[in-house]
């Protein structure tokens, strides 16, 4: 049996007359980049997310930069977030040309540790960028009590979380702006790259929907600026799909609960914690192994039994080859719980379109190969 990691191509077959009923729109219109589909898709991912503004953006990563600079977060400011992310969220820090700082996860949420922040901060810290990462809520309610004692800005990295929430916060409550991307493995995806940013802070949504376009407000008037769109096109498939996501996030939530519960009795690996009372959207569904040096061989015995089970994130930021050690960076106290994850994780097919039978097979040989562990 083969176990995809990914259902795209199913999802698009699922919904494929709504999608392509608002890509003919956009075509018919003659109105492709900031066109009307875009505000409608918008105004449709504002009212979903129950903010004031959503803007549409680039891409995920272009999406946490334009805040930095419409904050005016830029060189000689400090930003702090987590070694275990995806690599994107340093590089939109230093694309804004501040230092990024970095503090260890918990051990259980992977989320930022909110009990390592309070070190890290400095008279240059300027924000705190927690990453939802897996699909679940970072600690909110510390860190924006922190950022309030610092006086300091909280920028959500949303690009993995869409549709969840705290036990007793939603999204974009307890900080500055959310921001998302929406490229195809996200739990809301397009055909290609776009992002977004959520927020209520009027000033956020103007600086940077004239940052996103040449620094245009009004024809021909430019003041600094780039070129980071969402296409009209993207706006429609996303407009149809949107419709569809608390389904799907609920869908994702029960075969992450059959994992669990069919996973409940191994030894030789760890199955994702979820906090309760939080919305869990299980963008990934990973589980550790115990033993570092059981990582790769757990991994291969997935793949060569047909399931396409990957690693998030098998190298962290702070240990990649390329990453600017000096001016660019601080490392903030040891990162162990950040690099243990780097070195045990694996994570499983989760996609709403999943199969009970290929959930039931997956489970089937993750016993199995737990069993054969001395
Ligand atoms: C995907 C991702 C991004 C970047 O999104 P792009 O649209 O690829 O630029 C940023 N942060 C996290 C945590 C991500 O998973």
């Amino acid at each position: 049996m083969q176990v995809p990691f990914y259902g795209h191509v199913k999802q698009y077959h699922n919904i494929k007359a709504e999608i392509d009923k608002n890509i003919s729109e956009v075509l018919e219109s003659g109105q492709y980049v900031m066109g009307p589909m875009l505000t409608r898709f918008e105004k449709e991912l504002a009212v979903y997310c129950g903010t004031k503004y959503a803007i549409g953006v680039g891409n995920g990563t272009d999406a946490i930069w334009l805040v930095l600079m419409a904050l005016g977060v830029g060189p000689g400011d400090e930003c702090i977030t987590t070694t275990n992310t995806f690599f994107a969220t340093a590089e939109a820090i230093w694309i804004a040309g501040a230092k990024a700082v970095f503090v260890d996860c918990d051990p259980m949420t992977k989320c930022i540790d909110p009990n390592k922040l309070e070190k890290a901060i400095n008279k240059k810290t300027k924000a705190i960028i927690p990453v939802h990462l897996y699909g679940q809520c970072a600690d909110m309610r510390a860190i924006r009590a922190i950022a309030d004692k610092h006086k300091l800005f909280v920028i959500e990295d949303n690009a993995q979380g869409i549709d969840g929430h705290g036990g007793d916060f939603k999204q974009g409550e307890l900080s500055d702006a959310v921001t998302t991307s929406f490229i195809i493995q996200k739990n809301l995806g397009t055909f290609g790259d776009s992002g977004a940013i959520v927020t209520n802070n009027s000033e956020i949504d103007r600086q940077v929907r004239k940052m996103r376009n040449h620094g245009s407000e009004k024809r021909s008037c430019h003041s600094y600026g780039f070129n980071s769109r969402l296409d009209d096109i993207h706006a429609g498939i996303l407009s149809a799909k949107l419709k569809y996501i608390t389904k799907w996030t609920d869908q994702r939530r029960a075969w992450a609960a059959k994992y669990t519960e069919g996973l409940r009795s191994v030894k030789n690996f760890t199955l994702p914690y979820e906090t309760p009372g939080y919305r869990h959207v299980y963008h990934l569904y990973v589980i550790e192994t115990k033993k570092p040096e059981k990582r790769d061989v757990l991994l291969k015995f997935l793949n060569d039994n047909g399931i396409d089970a990957k690693c998030h994130y098998p190298i962290a930021i702070h240990q990649q080859e390329g990453f600017p050690w000096g001016k660019k960076a601080r490392i903030c106290g040891k990162q162990k719980h950040s690099e243990r994850n780097a070195a045990t994780c694996v994570s499983l097919p989760m996609f709403p379109e999943l199969t009970s039978e290929e959930v039931n097979y997956t489970i089937a040989k993750l016993i199995e190969w737990d069993k054969a562990q001395k």
